[in-house]
């Protein structure tokens, strides 16, 4: 009887330990990494506030809002292309917007910072911030709105 006590315990204290293992998320690591201070190293004061901080720049105020040169939208921290120029429209809003980003480019996540959840939008390869996407897009299309910051991206005209 005794043993099977010490059996009993023994299998208790298992199982709590894994659940407390479980507990421990693991974040996801990106391929590129860089310390704050490398970040503001190669970043702009203004691409590091929205794609360090989750900032978000004044509508209208990027030129590329109102860009539709034929062309590819990369990453400003990373460089890896995000958005095509085809999948690009004016929504009125002051942001460049667009109805999907290049497959596979980009995560998402979820975030609470205006009291109501929104789907942020994040780089898949540097986990740099940029915008969120709505669902009130075209609806010839995809139906979705990839709100994104211009500051967040660099232009890459086709040759
Ligand atoms: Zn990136």
């Amino acid at each position: 009887m005794k043993n099977l006590i010490l059996l009993f315990l023994a299998v208790l204290t298992l199982s709590c330990t894994t659940k407390a293992q479980e507990k421990t998320e693991t974040k996801k690591e990106y391929k590129v990494t860089k310390t704050d201070a490398q970040w503001k190293e190669v970043l702009t004061s203004e691409q590091y506030y929205i794609l360090r901080k989750a900032g978000t720049e004044r509508p209208f105020s990027s030129p590329l809002n109102k860009n539709y040169k034929e062309g590819v939208y990369h990453c400003a921290g990373c460089n890896t292309p995000l958005y095509k120029s085809e999948h690009k429209f004016d929504s009125g809003t002051g942001w460049p917007s667009f109805d999907r980003a290049v497959e596979g480019s980009i995560d998402k996540d979820v975030d609470y910072k205006i009291g109501y959840a929104r789907s942020e939008l994040l780089c898949g390869t540097c986990g740099g911030h940029l915008g969120h996407v709505f669902s009130d897009g075209p609806r010839n299309t995809t139906g979705k709105r990839h709100c994104i910051n211009g500051d967040a991206l660099i232009f890459v005209p086709k040759k």
